[in-house]
């Protein structure tokens, strides 16, 4: 039986090789916890650039 062997890619968060398989649920990240930091971040990022420049959003009136 050949066995085959995951490719192994940069994690982008802390660049610690990681399978890029089935087996790693985190990928392309190393771990679970790189990929929460990143999206974190990321999400981080968003809100803060939103937060700058809040839209007014007036509720509609009742009537
Ligand atoms: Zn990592």
């Amino acid at each position: 039986m050949q066995s085959v062997k995951p490719r192994l890619v940069p994690c982008p968060k802390c660049g610690t090789l990681a399978p890029f398989s089935p087996e790693n649920p985190y990928r392309p990240f190393c771990s679970e916890r790189c990929r929460t930091d990143d999206l974190a971040s990321w999400a981080e990022e968003r809100y803060r650039i939103e937060g700058n420049d809040p839209p007014e959003i007036q509720p509609p009136p009742l009537d």
